[in-house]
């Protein structure tokens, strides 16, 4: 992903200099947890580039629009989230290579070549912007634990003497009819 690497070489000759870029542009695929981000159009950040005593501070939000599932009603819904970081890229010399945090730091935020790679700060607050459990709003009533409706669209409920419950016998029956082989196990 070349667009994020940035040419730092201008901002490291001149001490506290500053650069502002705006960026719009695809990231790699992520993933919360096991599920895979779907962003809708190019991800956007503004971020602010300054030079500190030969490092390069990165500071900044980045905006995407997602699309989510609901942990509760299991539909898809879009929102657009923001989040701020912040990062410090340092010569590769700056890095300790003894402590293996700082080998794995080294290998993600290190000027090299007078560039930085912005892909692997970014694509970490895009993890970080996506919530752990969405839902499609505040108020979702979710799936029915009985029959398996959204209480969204029919609210309902159901009583001890369930009527609704003689629907899903006759849809298990039916069932068992078209697959007799599931019948016969132990
Ligand atoms: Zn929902
Ligand atoms: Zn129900």
């Amino acid at each position: 992903m070349p667009a994020l690497r940035i040419d730092v070489s201008g901002l490291l000759k001149k001490r506290g200099s500053r650069e502002t870029l705006h960026i719009e542009d695809s990231l790699p695929p992520a993933y919360k947890g096991q599920e895979r981000i779907v962003v809708n159009g190019p991800m956007r950040a503004d971020i602010t580039l300054k030079e500190a005593s030969g490092t390069v501070m990165v500071q900044g939000a980045l905006t995407a629009d997602v699309t989510l599932t609901c942990g509760r009603c299991l539909n898809t819904f879009r929102l657009t989230v923001t989040q701020p970081f912040e990062e410090v890229f340092r010569r590769h010399s700056d890095f300790n290579r003894e402590d293996p945090e700082e080998q794995k730091e080294e290998e993600l935020f290190a000027i090299d070549e007078q560039k930085i790679d912005l892909t692997p700060m970014l694509s970490q607050a895009l993890v970080l912007a996506v919530p752990f459990s969405p839902l499609c709003e505040e108020g979702c009533r979710g799936l029915c634990s009985i029959c398996g409706e959204d209480l969204n669209v029919k609210p309902h409920e159901h009583d001890d003497n369930d009527e609704d419950m003689p629907d899903y016998k006759a849809a298990l029956q039916q069932y068992l009819k078209e697959h007799p082989q599931d019948n016969k196990g132990s």
